[in-house]
């Protein structure tokens, strides 16, 4: 059973939606984003809510595959899992502090607190980044931290 990456979502609302482009200002051109999609989706925290700790949650059971510190996503941790025998990453970004029961190739089931929404890497507020990303054969994207191809799709089927 999939959960929203957010513990109390009621808190955030979507600050910036999957697929819109980059404004073309000097911090995105900066950072070689200008016009180019945006490959997750965004949640910033409503303004009662700030300074208050966001939890982050597991949104599936799966392999932690990467927890540590990525130059452009911060403090990250990626969730690889299997779901209608297709193979996904799931990133949460830009974290304040991850939780010391995310431990590198070990299983963690979905809700499980991961740790604190955050603003490190590349940020301008306390936000979270939550992209994922499908296993393909194609020439898409590879990534340091873990083999194979992968494709960024859509999060909203992750966000009921
Ligand atoms: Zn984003």
């Amino acid at each position: 059973m999939n959960k929203h990456p957010i513990y109390e979502k009621d808190k955030c609302y979507i600050s910036l939606k999957y697929g819109i482009k980059y404004p073309n200002t000097s911090f995105f051109i900066k950072r070689g984003l200008a016009n180019k999609p945006h490959r997750g989706v965004d949640f910033g925290v409503l303004d009662k809510y700030k300074g208050t700790p966001i939890f982050l949650v597991a949104p599936v059971s799966g392999t932690v595959v990467f927890a540590g510190f990525h130059t452009q996503f911060g403090n990250m941790v990626v969730i690889r899992c299997i779901e209608n025998g297709f193979e996904y990453l799931h990133m949460l970004c830009h974290m304040k502090k991850i939780s010391s029961e995310v431990v590198y190739n070990k299983r963690i089931n979905a809700g499980t607190i991961i740790g604190v929404m955050g603003m490190t890497g590349t940020a301008t507020g306390i936000h979270l980044h939550y992209q994922v990303e499908i296993l393909t054969d194609g020439d898409w994207q590879s990534h340091p931290w873990v083999l194979g191809c992968w494709q960024w799709v859509d999060p909203k089927n992750w966000l009921i």
